[in-house]
């Protein structure tokens, strides 16, 4: 079987350096806001390129810490409305909702499924305070028209770097493109922690500060709460990890882009609709590599037979889950018709050759 992602093998690479650092922290008996997080945080921040970067306990959280943050500022207020890609993850929707801000969905382009900045400014009312841009499967989403719009009305951009850590735009790392970005570090993500983690990278130093202090229940001094904050830590263990992983990111990365370029490359049955590739090659790490085909099931099913698996991401968009009961009325034909078409074919730096190779050629024989 080809999983859909070897996770035991990937990490099984670094098997060495991170039994030390797991050995090492379990006896040092310091285990929270030690300098496990300190190094990570450095060493993260300055791969992003990023002044300020903290670590936190998952992905939702440092994008939930970032509108927190602003609110505390007085620099966002509630229900002031944030544009969001109606097709993201379900996290980027919670993340504005759970501090009651008002999401304002935005349809996708069908060739890259990232925003479709063209249709941006059309969303914008005096309410618009904010623009959550995804770099949905790893692909950046952004340019100078996103920039110009966002100076142009004021508006804030939250980067939800869960996917695409590492890709870059101009030279410029996502996570370091916006005002703030939310990374998860979430197993299954490009830099992937033995657990939930996750970080925030900022321009603004106050921001960092009031991020790093609402994780902290609200707290700067011991016993001392300014915020009422949540407790969202990075613990020493994941930092760790992390630190050990990061060196490897870049080299993950690109054994993702060979594979994608091969599938691209290789895979010609006309059934399948194939993932556009950038034109430049830093401005994709393949989280995923999404095909999309009209009867994805009937694909699925028949690759499963052939002993490949896959998965779906997602089948049913945030405004259409049951959590958002109120905006189920709402329709996104470009986002609907992704959902229903979209399937996610293994990829990973872990993947061999002849599994690659496999792969293509099932589909090519669909
Ligand atoms: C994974 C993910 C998140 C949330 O990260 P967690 O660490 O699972 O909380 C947010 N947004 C996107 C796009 C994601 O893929």
């Amino acid at each position: 079987m080809i999983k859909f992602l070897d996770l035991q093998k990937l990490n099984l690479q670094y098997q060495k350096e991170i039994e030390a650092k797991l050995l090492e922290t379990f006896r040092s008996g310091w285990y929270l806001l030690g300098n496990e997080v300190k190094h990570f945080e450095r060493n993260l921040g300055s791969y992003i390129g990023s002044q300020n970067a903290i670590g936190v306990a998952n992905g939702l959280d440092a994008l939930r810490l970032i509108f927190k943050a602003y609110l505390e500022l007085g620099q966002l207020k509630v229900g002031d409305e944030v544009i969001v890609p109606a097709n993201t993850y379900i996290a980027s929707l919670l993340a504005i909702t759970d501090n009651r801000l008002k999401p304002v969905f935005a349809e996708p382009n069908i060739d890259n499924y990232n925003l479709d900045i063209s249709k941006i400014e059309a969303l914008i009312t005096p309410k618009t305070k904010a623009i959550m841009v995804v770099h949905l499967y790893g692909q950046v989403c952004w340019s100078k028209e996103l920039e110009a719009l966002a100076k142009k009305h004021e508006l804030k951009i939250v980067e939800d770097n869960a996917q695409a850590i590492g890709a870059e735009w101009n030279g410029i790392k996502t996570g370091n493109l916006g005002d703030a970005a939310g990374f998860s570090f979430y197993p299954g993500k490009n830099l992937g922690a033995l657990g939930d983690a996750g970080a925030v990278t900022c321009k603004d130093s106050l921001l960092a500060q009031t991020i790093r202090s609402l994780a902290n229940y609200g707290s700067e001094e011991k016993y001392i709460n300014k915020y009422q904050g949540l407790n969202s830590r990075l613990d020493e263990i994941q930092a760790g990890v992390l630190d050990v992983k990061l060196k490897y990111i870049d080299a993950d990365n690109d054994k993702r882009r060979k594979i994608a370029e091969q599938y691209c490359a290789e895979i010609t049955n006309p059934k399948i609709t194939l993932p556009e590739l950038p034109f430049n090659s830093a401005e994709h790490v393949w989280h995923l590599f999404v095909i999309r085909t009209n009867k994805r099931e009937k694909l699925q099913k028949y690759l499963l037979e052939n002993g490949i698996q896959t998965l779906i991401h997602y089948p049913i968009p945030p405004h259409k889950q049951r959590a958002y009961k109120y905006y189920n009325h709402l329709s996104f034909p470009i986002t609907e018709k992704i959902h229903t078409g979209v399937l996610s074919l293994p990829i990973s730096p872990v993947m061999q050759d002849e599994e690659v190779q496999k792969v293509i050629e099932a589909i090519n024989n669909y």
